[in-house]
């Protein structure tokens, strides 16, 4: 089989800082574990405005669509705040989402037992926590038409415009599916049948799948407003959440807090299988470029290092090498080693973006 292809674009602020470490990272599995990637690297954001006056150039966006799996940092900052909206770093994110048809969302929400206490939440409730929650990304409410501000009756009425059809459904039930089928093997479905008919056929839709295809992995539905209330009451009882672009924005945000910090938390977003049955993917950490410590060496790279092992998990099939790259991040925060995000008011001295590379790549060289 050829090398798997990965397309790094770091981006902006923190994205290169916190990229950084994860170079390291892909060439210690290159060499110590005989994983090797074709690695190229291109820019996005304001860093491909300031090259290319676009923030995605169609070279980029053509290399996107070849490579196995895209590894993003993060994109934005204050420098490009007065550009125009077609021009904004963020645009060229959500080029490659659109492009690439990136339609199933996962955004993890894992409670490391040594932050557990950062969490608004007791303890109890969240150590251990392991969940996933499947947005859909590429239609519904943010999407659907009509939309817009008109004029009715002499007052001004605000427009948007529920809709899915039975493929967008269908697709990203089967994403959220497989990806239990490599997990707890639970699925919970959210949406609101009890109120609205896009909520019924979402509920159909699911259950055509499972009955379908799925029946060995245990199905359950759930009315989102109940979802968001047991999210916070008792998330464990949770594997996979499958839900719309609406409920997912919102129920992910929510799971998200659950462990505590902006700083842990990767992504992915997948989208149809290429020839060769990998989906397409793009791999972020959640959190944004961070102007506020930029070029200071103190962002947390653990996100984005996470977002590496999910790359390693879904796009190159490489699960037990991705649980070693957790488990590694896992020892790093029992030893105490924090970075200034995870420090607790009480203090001690925080460890550079560098030295939690560092502290990550010794625990990976203890695994061996
Ligand atoms: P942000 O996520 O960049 O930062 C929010 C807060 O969390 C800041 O105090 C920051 O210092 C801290 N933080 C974030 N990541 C951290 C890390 N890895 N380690 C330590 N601390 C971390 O969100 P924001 O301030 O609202 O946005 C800043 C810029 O990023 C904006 O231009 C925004 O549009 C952009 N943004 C980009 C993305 C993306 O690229 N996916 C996501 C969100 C925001």
């Amino acid at each position: 089989m050829s090398t798997p292809s990965l397309l790094i674009l770091a981006g902006d602020g923190i994205g290169p800082e916190v990229m950084a470490q994860v170079t390291r990272i892909i060439d210690w599995f290159g060499e110590k574990r005989d994983l090797k990637f074709d690695v190229s690297e291109d820019l996005v954001g304001g860093a491909a405005y300031d090259a290319h006056g676009v923030p995605l150039h169609d070279d980029t966006m053509a290399k996107a669509q070849e490579v196995d799996a895209v590894l993003l940092g993060a994109v934005g900052g204050p420098a490009y705040d007065d550009l125009d909206f077609s021009l904004k770093p963020e645009r060229g994110l959500l080029r490659l989402r659109k492009e690439m048809d990136l339609f199933s969302n996962l955004r993890p929400a894992q409670c490391f037992d040594a932050l557990a206490d950062f969490s608004s939440l007791k303890r109890d409730i969240v150590a251990g926590l392991d969940i996933v929650i499947v947005r859909e990304l590429t239609s519904g409410s943010y999407f659907g038409e009509p939309r817009g501000i008109f004029e009715e009756n002499g007052q001004r009425v605000g427009i948007n415009t529920q809709r899915y059809t039975e493929a967008e459904i269908d697709r990203v039930a089967r994403s959220a599916f497989e990806l239990a089928r490599r997990r707890g093997n639970k699925v919970c479905s959210m949406e609101k049948a009890n109120v609205m008919e896009s909520g019924i056929l979402w509920r159909d839709v699911v259950e055509a799948v499972h009955k379908a295809d799925y029946a060995d992995v245990e199905l359950s539905h759930m009315y989102a407003d109940n979802g968001a209330m047991q999210l916070v009451r008792a998330p464990k009882q949770f594997d996979v959440i499958v839900t719309d672009n609406l409920f997912g924005d919102i129920l992910s945000d929510c799971a998200a807090m659950l462990t505590g910090s902006l700083g842990m938390l990767p992504s992915a977003s997948l989208g149809a299988p290429m020839e060769n049955g990998r989906p397409k993917a793009m791999y972020e950490p959640v959190h944004g470029s961070a102007p506020d410590i930029t070029g200071q060496g103190i962002a947390n790279p653990s996100a984005c290092i996470l977002s590496f092992a999910m790359a390693l998990r879904y796009s190159f099939d490489q699960g037990a090498e991705a649980d070693r790259l957790e488990k590694a991040v896992e020892t790093v925060l029992g030893n105490g080693v924090r970075t200034a995000d995870l420090m607790q008011a009480e203090g001690g001295t925080p460890t550079s973006t560098e030295g939690m590379g560092d502290a990550i790549i010794d625990a990976l060289n203890a695994s061996l």
